[in-house]
């Protein structure tokens, strides 16, 4: 679901944008504008780009023209935006929407999907004159909202500098980091980093209180000891330890569980298909399978482990 927009919203958004560089006006296609594309597009019609949307159920944000369907989009845009759940859908949209677009306009895709995929829309677009950026983004709903998203980017350097302008308004960082697919490769590679420390984190705070040792003298601890990391000193899963953070929202999402549970088998998929020996991203992805199906982890945010570890006893 797309968040409301407010009055303070909208106010907060138009002082972020003041604050953005302006770049040439450009005419940008976007399609899927659900949670994360809704905010992205709005931002970019708010920095003065002319922007045409589609999204099949989602509504068109203030200030983006609808389209009927993704070619009207992508009709003579000069960059065309996905945003979009997964490799497959990415792979369908991106058949209809290649044959309507300009010849050497940019597809930006924005979607988090498998390396795999990424690859394949990138050769289908150079293959019908056009270029392709995989570029997904680390900073969930609120960074998508505030413009200050960081993008991870693979293709062609030309590609990356006519989508930098766009970086710059949607985001307070840009990496190219190597040809096609190699976004979609930092990606999984730091969100599986990121699991599997989060699980580290949450099960050392369960044995803690197993043991009596006070959260915030662990976080005293661990927060400037070799134990730290940004899961402990950033987005602490303990409530009202450390910063404040998903937990002391009862763990709203922040980042929602089930998408780190994509994003680890996505990892998992890409370590196969590499043959690369990842024993511990494996079982992250299983543990967060187990807690997003009977451990009533979906809706909740990732770090949403801890109170879950607390329920539950050593097994034998
Ligand atoms: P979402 O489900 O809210 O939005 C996806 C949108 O795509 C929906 O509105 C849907 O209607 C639309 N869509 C589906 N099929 C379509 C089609 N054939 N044509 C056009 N539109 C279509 O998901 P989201 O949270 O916005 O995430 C989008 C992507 O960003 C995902 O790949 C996700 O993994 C990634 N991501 C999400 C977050 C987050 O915190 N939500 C953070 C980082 C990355």
């Amino acid at each position: 679901m797309t968040p409301p927009e407010t009055d303070n919203f909208r106010r907060a958004v138009s002082r972020v944008m003041r604050n953005k560089p302006k770049g040439k006006r450009m005419k940008i296609g976007f399609v899927g504008l659900g949670n994360m594309g809704a905010p992205m597009a709005r931002n970019l019609a708010a920095a003065g780009h002319q922007i045409t949307g589609f999204d099949p159920v989602a509504p068109c944000p203030t200030g983006v023209t609808p389209a009927r369907n993704g070619a009207e989009a992508a009709a003579g845009a000069e960059v065309v935006i996905t945003m979009l759940p997964s490799g497959p859908i990415l792979r369908d949209v991106a058949a209809g929407l290649h044959g309507a677009m300009t010849a050497g306009a940019v597809h930006l895709d924005c979607s988090t999907v498998d390396v795999e995929s990424a690859q394949a829309v990138a050769q289908a677009a150079t293959g019908a004159g056009l270029q392709a950026l995989d570029a997904p983004v680390s900073g969930g709903v609120g960074g998508a909202q505030a413009g200050t998203l960081t993008f991870m980017a693979g293709g062609p350097q030309a590609a990356f500098d006519k989508a930098a302008p766009l970086f710059a308004v949607m985001g307070q960082k840009a990496v190219l980091c190597g040809g096609p697919g190699m976004g979609q490769a930092a990606k999984i590679c730091n969100n599986m980093i990121l699991g599997v420390t989060m699980i580290g984190t949450c099960e050392a705070f369960a044995l803690a209180d197993r043991l009596g040792l006070d959260r915030q003298a662990m976080f005293d601890v661990v927060s400037t000891s070799s134990g730290s990391s940004w899961t402990m000193t950033a987005y602490c899963p303990a409530p009202g330890v450390g910063p404040d953070s998903p937990a002391d929202n009862d763990y709203r999402p922040g980042f929602a569980a089930e998408l780190m549970l994509k994003d680890l088998r996505l990892a998992q998929q890409a370590a196969e298909a590499a043959g690369a020996d990842t024993p511990l991203g494996e079982a992250a992805r299983d543990l967060y399978a187990r807690f997003v199906g009977a451990g009533g982890g979906e809706g909740r945010d990732f770090s949403a482990m801890l109170p879950w570890f607390e329920g539950r006893r050593r097994r034998g």
